[in-house]
């Protein structure tokens, strides 16, 4: 999909504030620096609508990107930023699971994770907690440009045995530095709409 049109049209905390209309929408999660924010930018053609994490942990709301009008990118704050108190990751543990546990128009999960490396713990837990509410998960296996191409089945495998893959659940092996694997993402968006 080309994209011409984005807006930032609200952070929001709690539920009363997401936007109305009923646009499918697909959340963003991934942990703190894991290259999230690079891989909505290239995602939508831009440089840097989604800011790039200079804090990490720092943005604690549910940012809703509302595309060409048809769908909303719902970027979620990444998890598993040592620096984070017990209480804000309650705080964020309360707004993820009100979200994703409440929300109808939620399509799918897509869920980022570094190619190079088996899923750390944090990554383990997101996708066990998006499974316990059935939400249909996209894993994005991203920073592919940082390893050979010869080797991206391997880190596939084990990626999807780290996670547990459920049947159904694609994993797509992506760079946000040279674009690989948008088009398939946009497909995996696009069919579930
Ligand atoms: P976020 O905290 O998850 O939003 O992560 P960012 O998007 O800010 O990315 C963290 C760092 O990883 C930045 O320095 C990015 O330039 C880098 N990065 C993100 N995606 C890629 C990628 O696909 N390839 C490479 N080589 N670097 C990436």
């Amino acid at each position: 999909m080309k994209v011409n049109n984005v807006e930032l049209v609200i952070s929001a905390v709690r539920p009363e504030q997401y936007p109305e209309g009923g646009l499918p929408e697909f959340a963003l999660a991934g942990r703190s620096n894991v290259g999230k924010s690079s891989f909505i930018n290239r995602m939508i053609g831009r440089k840097a609508m989604a800011r790039i994490s200079s804090k990490p942990g720092k943005t604690q709301t549910l940012n809703f990107y509302k595309i060409e009008e048809q769908l909303f990118y719902v970027d979620v704050p990444g998890y598993g930023y040592a620096k984070v108190s017990k209480s804000e990751r309650e705080a964020w543990g309360k707004m993820i699971e009100r979200y994703i546990t409440g929300r109808d128009v939620l399509q799918a999960v897509i869920q980022i994770i570094d190619l190079r490396h088996p899923p750390t713990e944090d990554d383990v837990m997101m996708y066990d907690f998006l499974k316990h509410y059935n939400i249909p998960c996209i894993i994005i296996g991203t920073k592919a440009d940082k390893i050979p191409k010869g080797k991206w089945a391997k880190h596939k495998k084990i990626i999807r045995e780290g996670l547990e893959l459920e049947e159904g659940d694609p994993l797509i092996v992506f760079s946000s530095e040279t674009g690989l694997g948008k088009d398939e993402v946009w497909g995996e968006i696009l069919k579930r709409m």
